[in-house]
């Protein structure tokens, strides 16, 4: 599923590693992990060593927004990573950290206008069926087949049609 943006992501970071190395002369490892969830963080660069970091990436951002995602973000975090080589005390956004971002993307340096939308990735609405056993929350998408007609849904222990409880 995410064979085609993983092949873009490996993409455009051997391009900004390329980069890092022409203008800055730095050679970066750069090891890409796809586990942020939640609200807090769209993006995160450690440091792990001398040179080398670990780039955080938001798994439901990149499969939403895809190479508008990458091309942001990645390059952000890739040029905290290059700031924290060349520069020993330096602000995250500041000065530095932006004559960075537009070496790395050779123009001017604008923030970044997309919102990526985390607030409303909510949990699913859920339902409350029933059976002769037990109570069941069924996803709005479920519930609605229900509603159609399209679907039936039996419980696994007892075999009853589920019936909505309201
Ligand atoms: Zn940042
Ligand atoms: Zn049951």
């Amino acid at each position: 599923m995410y064979n085609s943006f993983m092949d873009l992501l490996v993409y455009f970071l051997n391009d900004l590693r390329q980069k890092a190395l022409v203008k800055y002369n730095l050679k970066i490892k750069t090891a890409v992990k796809i586990n942020l969830k939640g609200s807090r963080l769209i993006g995160q660069c450690i440091k792990e060593g001398r040179k080398s970091y670990i780039i955080r990436l938001h798994a439901k951002l990149l499969k939403n927004y895809r190479a508008r995602y990458i091309k942001d973000v990645l390059t952000h975090e890739f040029a905290h990573a290059v700031q924290m080589e060349l520069f020993n005390k330096s602000r995250p956004h500041g000065r530095e950290w932006k004559s960075v971002m537009e070496g790395l993307s050779g123009v001017l340096y604008k923030k970044t206008n997309i919102d990526y939308c985390l607030k409303n990735d909510r949990t699913l609405k859920t339902y409350r069926y029933r059976c002769s056993c037990q109570e069941h929350f069924i996803t709005s998408i479920r519930h609605n087949k229900i509603i159609r007609g399209d679907s039936i849904y039996k419980c696994k222990k007892c075999g009853q049609i589920l019936k909505f409880a309201q």
